[in-house]
């Protein structure tokens, strides 16, 4: 049995504080930015994105302020991920020829038969999206990509936005500054995170 072995509620747990995190981040990112009070900053629509590549190449940022974000919530723990795998993978273990993200963000572990978790290092990530589209094809679409404010320097025009060929870019409230998939954010919200 591995060594980092987890029940799947645990993991369920872990994917709620990750949620909890990302809005403590930006809360951070807003309060020790320029000192100045910034009502709106950006963001991008997970259910607009078609996975362009653009937010891994447009931002000005290198590498992007765009990350992929993961939603445990919404995760079937497949034990063939097709946000994870090459379509045509010899092997479903974690070799680097089989997978798909070309900088090895996504870590795989075994959680219990046949449960596999999948969690992003975003130190790596550089937003390409391309397991945001395996995952939406034969997945349940629990990976996405969102603006990290974190990292983000809000610029008043954003690079992505004006390149992005779905319009998926809108500026939102600083103090709600993640456009989370339903279940997610449900998900998400104190108490209900496993
Ligand atoms: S530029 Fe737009 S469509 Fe392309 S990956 Fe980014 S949000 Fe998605
Ligand atoms: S495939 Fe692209 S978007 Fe997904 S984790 Fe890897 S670098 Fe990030
Ligand atoms: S606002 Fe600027 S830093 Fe933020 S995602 Fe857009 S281009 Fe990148």
């Amino acid at each position: 049995m591995p060594e980092n072995k987890k029940t799947r509620r645990e993991v369920l747990r872990d994917g709620g504080r990750l949620l909890a995190l990302a809005g403590a981040g930006a809360a951070l990112g807003y309060a020790a930015g320029s000192g100045k009070k910034r009502e709106y900053v950006w963001q991008l629509d997970p259910y607009k994105c078609i996975q362009c590549g653009k937010c891994a190449t447009e931002c000005v940022l290198e590498p992007s302020a765009v990350k992929c974000v993961h939603a445990f919530a919404m995760c079937g723990y497949c034990e063939l991920c097709t946000g994870y795998f090459e379509p045509d993978a010899e092997k479903l273990d974690t070799a680097a020829e089989n997978a798909l993200c070309p900088t090895g963000a996504i870590k795989r572990s075994f959680v219990e038969d046949p449960y596999y978790a999948y969690v992003i290092d975003e130190a790596l990530c550089v937003g390409c999206g391309k397991c945001v589209a395996g995952c939406a094809k034969f997945g349940n679409g629990s990976l996405f990509l969102q603006v990290r404010h974190d990292r983000c320097v809000n610029c008043n025009e954003c690079a992505i936005a004006k390149k992005c060929p779905a319009q998926a870019f809108s500026r939102v409230p600083a103090d709600q500054p993640y456009l989370l998939k339903q279940a997610a954010a449900k998900k998400s919200e104190p108490g209900k995170a496993e």
